[in-house]
C-alpha cells in the first residue's frame, strides 16, 4: 500500500510572485479568500506553501463542490488534485505507479519542478528517470509536446507531490489587494463586465444602481440584485446602493432642452455616486463606458460628464473595448443573459431621437444654475436603500 495523502493543490496568480517586498502582503490576502470560500466544507486546516496551498481532501465526493468554488476565487491561476509523498525517488515511483495503474492514456510526460536544490538530481534528471520508469511500467509511450497525460512532480526538503489534470481558476489580483471601488451598475452589458475587471485587478466592490421606479417598472433593481449576486460569488460579500432617481427626472423632464438631458442626467448620477462611494470608503468611481459608443460616450462628453467629480478618480475599463469582445466577456462571466432581460433603462427614458453628441461644460453649467441641484442630490442620497448579498448563500 503506497503511503500517501490527498489534497487539492491550489496555485496562486503568477504575478504575485513579482511583487518584491508587497509580496507577502498579497499571498496572506488570497489565502485568507481562499480559507473563506471554503470554510464550511474544508476538511482540515488547509497547508500554506509559498505560491501553492494544499487543501487537505478526504472525502471524494467533495471534489466537485470544491472545483466549483475554486474557480471563483480570484488570485487562484490554476488548481488540481494532488497526492503527497515522501521526496525521495522510490516513494515517488510508488505513488505514480499507483496513480496511473488502469490509466488508458496513449501517451505522457513527466513535469518536474524542485525548489529544494540540494536534492541528488536536478529536475531534467528526475524527468528521464521517472519516465523511464512510467514507460517500462505500463508501455505508454512520452509525448513531450502534447501528451494526453501530464505527470506533474514538485519535490522540496519536506515532500513530493504529485498531481495529473489541472484546472483553470479566474487568476488575477486577490480581491481586497487594492483596497475598494463602487461600480456604477446599470442593467446593461458593459457594467458587470467592468466589474469584474476591477475585481480582477484586487479591488472590492461596492455597486450602485439608479432606478426610475415607479416611472417605469422595477425590473432593472430585479437585474441589478442578480448581477449583484452573480458577482458576489467572487467577493463573498457585497452591497449594493439602489438610488431612486424618478424624482429627479420629473424635474428635468420639465426644464432641460431635450438634446441636453442625458448629459444632466449623467451629471446628477455621478455626483450621487462620488458622496455614495466617499460614504462607503471606495477610493474610485468605476463605470462600464466605452469610447464612441454611445452618444454620451463620445470624448465631449465623457469630459462633460466627468468634470463633476470633485474628489474621487473614474476609472473606465472598458474605454479600449469594442462592443463584441464586452460581449464575449459577459458571456464567460455569465452576466450576459442577466443583462439582455429588457428593462426601460433610466436614462433611455424621454431621450429624444438625436441626443446631444458634443458639449461643452459651460452650456451645462448654465442650465444646472437654474436648478436646485443639492437639494435634488439630498433627497435622492436620503431615499437610496441598500441590498446585501453573501455567498455561498446558506
Ligand atoms: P451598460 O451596458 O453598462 O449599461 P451602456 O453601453 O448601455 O452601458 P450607458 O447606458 O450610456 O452605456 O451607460 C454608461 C455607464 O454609465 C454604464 O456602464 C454604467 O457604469 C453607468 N450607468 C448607466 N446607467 C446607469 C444606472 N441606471 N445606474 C448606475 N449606473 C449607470
Ligand atoms: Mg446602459
Amino acid at each position: 500500500m503506497v503511503k500517501t495523502q490527498q489534497y487539492i493543490q491550489v496555485h496562486f496568480f503568477s504575478e504575485l510572485a513579482l511583487k518584491g517586498g508587497n509580496r507577502q502582503m498579497f499571498l496572506q490576502q488570497a489565502r485568507s479568500n481562499l480559507n473563506k470560500a471554503i470554510r464550511d466544507i474544508n476538511e482540515g486546516p488547509p497547508i500554506h506553501r509559498s505560491m501553492t496551498t494544499l487543501i487537505p481532501l478526504h472525502d471524494e465526493s467533495l471534489w466537485p463542490v470544491l472545483n466549483e468554488r475554486l474557480k471563483n476565487v480570484i488570485g487562484v491561476e490554476r488548481f488540481e488534485r494532488a497526492w503527497t509523498t515522501n521526496p525521495d525517488l522510490d516513494s515517488v515511483k510508488s505513488l505514480i505507479s499507483y496513480l496511473v495503474e488502469g490509466s488508458n492514456a496513449n501517451s505522457f510526460r513527466i513535469s518536474t519542478s524542485r525548489s529544494d536544490k540540494s536534492l541528488p538530481l536536478n529536475s531534467p534528471q528526475i524527468n528521464q528517470e521517472l519516465g523511464t520508469y512510467v514507460h517500462e511500467l505500463t508501455g505508454i509511450g512520452i509525448d513531450l509536446n502534447t501528451p494526453e497525460l501530464n505527470i506533474r512532480v514538485r519535490m522540496d526538503r519536506r515532500e513530493a507531490v504529485i498531481s495529473l489534470e489541472e484546472i483553470r481558476g479566474a487568476s488575477g489580483m486577490p480581491v481586497g489587494s487594492s483596497g475598494k471601488v463602487a461600480v456604477m451598475l446599470s442593467g446593461g452589458i458593459d457594467s458587470p463586465v467592468a466589474a469584474f475587471k476591477m475585481m480582477l485587478r484586487g479591488c472590492k466592490i461596492d455597486f450602485i444602481h439608479f432606478h426610475s421606479f415607479p416611472l417605469v417598472e422595477g425590473t432593472s433593481r430585479e437585474k441589478a440584485k442578480d448581477i449583484v449576486n452573480l458577482l458576489t460569488q467572487f467577493q463573498l460579500n457585497s452591497r449594493l446602493i439602489l438610488v431612486p432617481f424618478a424624482e429627479i427626472q420629473k424635474q428635468l423632464i420639465v426644464t432641460v432642452p431635450p438634446a441636453y438631458r442625458v448629459i444632466l442626467y449623467r451629471r446628477l448620477m455621478l455626483r450621487i455616486a462620488e458622496h455614495l462611494a466617499i460614504k462607503e470608503k471606495a477610493g474610485a468611481l468605476v463605470t462600464g463606458e466605452s469610447l464612441g459608443q454611445v452618444s454620451s460616450q463620445t470624448l465631449e462628453n465623457l469630459s462633460t460628464i466627468g468634470q463633476v467629480m470633485k474628489h474621487l478618480p473614474i476609472f473606465r475599463p472598458l474605454i479600449g473595448s469594442d462592443k463584441q469582445a464586452i460581449i464575449r466577456e459577459a458571456r464567460a462571466l455569465g452576466s450576459y443573459e442577466i443583462s439582455i432581460i429588457p428593462d426601460q433603462d433610466c436614462c433611455s427614458l424621454f431621450v429624444p431621437k438625436h441626443p446631444r453628441t458634443r458639449s461643452h461644460p459651460r452650456e451645462i453649467e448654465l442650465i444646472e444654475s437654474k436648478l436646485d441641484l443639492n437639494s435634488m442630490i439630498t433627497q435622492a442620497i436620503e431615499n437610496a436603500e441598500t441590498y446585501d448579498s453573501r455567498w455561498p448563500v446558506k
